[in-house]
């Protein structure tokens, strides 16, 4: 197919915004629609459990474009435009106002959403989710010294939100209702350690702690959990994961899987028609699966990939892995995902400030987070991504650098 004439982009968040300054840079000089719900230019939601939280004049630095860039890229962009019908087949999507939308070619950026606790509303008083800048907004308000707050989940989002409100003085209580914090992202070791630093920061951490009901009045919030014990704050975060936005993929007919599948473009089943960012899957190289991931940088490479895909350009998404997290005085990286089939050893001791964690298969380095020790990052990212065999002792042995282990298995 030769230049398409139009692009639609759904979705104007993290994948739909650098989508369309990648068209551009690619010197895409056709029309470009940006059709996004939310009534914000694009913006990088890493902030919003960090930085945002305690200070307002972090919200400058959000934005994926800065207004006069945003202007340069010349797209309709339709701000509060909540796309609900998509026809694949006549090359229209329709608002939910009505408006019907063109294009030859569409990318769905439709991210996620909070995951809702089960038998309480989602606007019941003193509950709150964090995925926007109005959710952190809203949560700024209540970190107040004198507050108290139940978080409920102990996965990365639901950490760095605890981690930031007991520093702001808010007594802080983490219900996990899994082994350890981090289940799905890290191995007991990590977990173990991740949960002695919070409660040396004086978050109350419980794990194995079900939530069994939740009571919100006006005054507060009430959780029972299932062994019986009772507590309470001025109010809660739900902070239990995410659900992707696919219905709109779904009504039109794409292939689900765990996601909207993609192939190794970004293409979804329906030709022309691709997907980027929290609301799609693909199969990983690396974890030898499909899998959809909810990144910073998943959002942002496909995006890349899907851009140059729709312009017929060679374009391919074969990516190690890569999530980081700031909590307390800590910044946590992570490469590849654990599974409990690999070997994990430890690169210096978690009592340090410094230190990793490898989970090899054989001689294979499938899985790495490392603390405060970026710089590993980019030789880790290199061996993982050339699959190249490496004496798992001379990488987890402190005295060597990391970079000379990997510049010696790499050849
Ligand atoms: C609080 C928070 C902290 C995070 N911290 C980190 C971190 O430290 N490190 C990291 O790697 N990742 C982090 N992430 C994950 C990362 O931000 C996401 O993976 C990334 O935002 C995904 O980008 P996206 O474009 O796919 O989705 P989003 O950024 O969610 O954008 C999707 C957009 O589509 C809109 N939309 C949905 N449906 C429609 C529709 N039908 N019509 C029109 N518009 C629609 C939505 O309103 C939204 O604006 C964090 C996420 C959150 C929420």
């Amino acid at each position: 197919m030769s230049t398409p004439a139009s692009i639609l982009i759904i979705g104007a968040g993290q994948a739909g915004g650098c989508a369309a300054a990648a068209l551009r840079a690619e010197g895409y000089e056709g029309r470009i629609t940006l059709a996004g719900v939310e009534p914000h230019r694009p913006y990088e939601r890493p902030p919003l459990s960090k930085a945002v939280l305690h200070d307002a004049s972090a919200e400058e630095t959000l934005f994926l474009h800065k207004p006069e860039f945003h202007d340069g890229l010349e797209m309709d962009w339709l701000p509060g435009a909540d796309v609900q019908s998509l026809d694949v087949g006549a090359r229209l999507a329709r608002t939910a106002t009505g408006d019907a939308l063109d294009f030859d070619r569409c990318l769905i950026a439709t991210g996620g959403r909070a995951r809702l606790l089960p038998g309480v509303p989602p606007d019941a008083p003193n509950v709150h989710y964090l995925r926007g800048l109005d959710d952190a907004r809203r949560l700024r308000q209540r970190l107040q010294p004198d507050a108290s707050v139940i978080v409920i989940g102990g996965g990365f989002l639901g950490l760095e939100f605890a981690g930031m409100a007991r520093r702001m003085g808010v007594a802080v209580t983490v219900c996990e209702a899994g082994p350890q914090l981090l289940g799905r992202a890290a191995p007991p070791l990590v977990g173990a350690w991740l949960q002695a630093r919070h409660e040396e920061a004086g978050v109350r951490v419980l794990c194995g702690a079900a939530v069994s009901s939740v009571t919100a009045r006006a005054d507060g919030v009430s959780v029972s959990l299932a062994d019986g014990v009772r507590l309470d704050a001025d109010f809660l975060l739900v902070s239990i994961g995410q659900l992707p936005n696919i219905e709109l993929a779904q009504q039109a007919g794409l292939a689900i899987d765990n996601g909207i599948a993609v192939d190794v473009r970004c293409e979804t089943s329906a030709p022309g028609i691709f997907a980027a960012g929290d609301c799609a899957s693909h199969v990983s190289r690396f974890l030898q699966r499909r899998v959809r991931l909810e990144s910073w940088q998943n959002a942002q490479e496909q995006a890349q990939v899907a851009a140059r895909a729709m312009l017929d350009l060679p374009a391919a998404y074969d990516v190690v892995p890569w999530f980081w997290s700031d909590q307390l005085d800590m910044n946590i990286q992570m490469l590849g995902m654990p599974n409990p089939a690999l070997t994990y050893l430890t690169r210096g001791q978690p009592t340090e400030p410094k230190f990793s964690v490898y989970g090899f298969d054989g001689h294979q380095l499938r899985y790495a987070l490392v603390v405060n020790s970026g710089a590993e990052m980019t030789p880790l990212r290199k061996l993982m991504s050339a699959g190249a065999s490496v004496d798992a002792s001379l990488l987890a042995d402190p005295a060597r650098p990391v970079r000379e282990t990997v510049k010696a298995a790499l050849g």
